[in-house]
């Protein structure tokens, strides 16, 4: 089955979702409010593909982090209370169990592993060659009891059928090849990938351009009008864009998009940032996340991107110098080499659509047979960009799923 499709957001779910449903012969608009690259998360995050991220962000770790960290203003964490946030919050802590990681975390490996491989089909499609590149994910504690957990999650990894492992001091270095880190230890996977997400971007939304997908800038859309089989139309200011089906990937806007539908996605923003250094002062190879302080260090040709940081319920796009700060303090003790370059940096910020159980929200809201929500991927939006975009076009043509991706209903939270 195939028709004509309206795709409201156009970040990397709006483009992937666009990518396989026009393959799949639909005749697809995207809908976006601002310029291409102005707004979203998609533009300016580390980049990673992450089947090394198989634990959910609601899981006991994580919630004993956040206690610790949250009451420091220049540390990775921060919250911006309101009702809604403290909402989230309780809901949050229900789901933070064991048993909860236990079952999704396979999931989440499955649609990582299956993403990673289709941006490279994609890629070796669209001639990229130099993306993604292959080169693992570095885990870079900063004292020993963050070295237990991350062999604890090496060990897991492995039982999990992924490539890691735990690695002691002479370790790192090992891997580092070249590039100081202080460091007791960490763990390696292998199977992780990282790509240069602005470039993905682009090219991807040149691509489908080129291929006759309709991407209209400038759109916001302020409302969803009912009718027929769920929606007839939607409108965006003097204009109104009629289809057969309708997909929302406006990222974290998609809660406050579809609440007049009586759609209850409970979703907050979970605000990160990142920093440039233009030239690097060292060849950094493998890309790496430091553990104990969250930054995630990307190599981009010759730049480097340190991104970070997660202030949940913050609505804002303002640069927090606070915990640009505390960023910087802890590249300078982990990454020396790194310690001058740090002075002139660009900077950037992105609001990450964060869902109480750490899982995406990907499927039909009920009681709308032609409306379709593929959001809430959290740190994950990147990665699973591909592989969300193929569900949302085998969903809507009626085909068989390659990942079965009913754990992600939007339907779930009302149980
Ligand atoms: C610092 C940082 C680092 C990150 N690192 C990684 C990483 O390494 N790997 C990874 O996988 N993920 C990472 N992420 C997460 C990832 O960026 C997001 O999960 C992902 O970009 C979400 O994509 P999206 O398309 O759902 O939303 P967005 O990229 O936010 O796109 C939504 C689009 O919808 C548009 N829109 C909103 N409302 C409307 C409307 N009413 N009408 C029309 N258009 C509308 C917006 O303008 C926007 O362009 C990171 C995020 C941050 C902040």
């Amino acid at each position: 089955m195939s028709g004509r499709v309206v795709i409201v957001g156009g970040g990397i779910m709006g483009l992937c979702s666009a990518f396989y449903l026009s393959e799949w012969g639909w005749d697809v608009t995207v809908l976006e409010r601002g310029k291409m690259g102005d707004h979203g998360a998609s533009w300016g995050n580390s980049g990673y593909i992450v089947p090394s991220h198989f634990v959910p962000l609601a899981s006991p770790g994580v919630l004993r982090l956040g206690f610790k960290l949250m009451w420091n203003p220049s540390g990775p964490l921060g919250m911006k209370w309101s009702g809604d946030l403290l909402r989230w919050n309780l809901q949050f802590m229900k789901f933070a169990t064991a048993d909860h990681v236990r079952r999704v975390s396979p999931l989440i490996r499955d649609l990582n592993l299956e993403s990673k491989r289709l941006y490279r089909v994609m890629g070796s499609d669209l001639g990229w060659e130099d993306m993604p590149v292959r080169r693992g994910m570095l885990m870079v504690a900063s004292k020993q009891q963050t070295v237990d957990e991350l062999h604890h999650m090496a060990e897991v990894g492995r039982e999990l059928g992924l490539e890691a492992e735990a690695l002691d001091e002479l370790g790192i270095a090992q891997k580092a090849s070249g590039v100081t880190v202080k460091s007791p230890g960490g763990c390696f996977f292998a199977e992780d990938a990282h790509l240069n997400p602005g470039v993905v971007m682009d090219r991807l939304g040149r691509f489908l351009e080129a291929k006759g997908v309709e991407i209209v800038e400038d759109c916001e859309v302020d409302r969803f009008v009912r009718g027929g089989r769920g929606i007839e139309k939607v409108v965006a200011a003097d204009r109104e864009y009629e289809a057969d089906e309708f997909v929302v990937t406006a990222g974290v806007w998609s809660r406050k998009l579809v609440e007049d539908l009586r759609i209850e996605i409970p979703m907050v923003p979970g605000k990160g940032q990142h920093m440039m250094v233009e030239k690097s002062p060292v060849r950094l190879e493998v890309p790496m996340i430091l553990e104990d302080a969250r930054v995630a260090v990307t190599p981009l040709g010759d730049s480097v991107r340190f991104g970070g940081t997660m202030e949940l319920g913050a609505w804002s796009s303002k640069v927090n110098k606070a915990r640009l700060g505390g960023m910087k303090r802890s590249i300078r003790k982990i990454l020396p080499q790194f310690a001058g370059s740090l002075e002139t940096v660009k900077t950037w910020t992105g609001l990450r659509p964060c869902t109480p159980d750490g899982l995406p929200v990907v499927g039909r809201p009920e009681g709308y047979s032609n409306l379709f929500l593929a959001t809430g991927h959290a740190m994950m939006g990147m990665s699973l960009g591909p592989v969300t975009g193929l569900c949302v076009a085998e969903s809507l043509s009626g085909a068989k799923l390659t990942v079965p991706i009913h754990a992600l209903s939007p339907g779930r939270f009302k149980k």
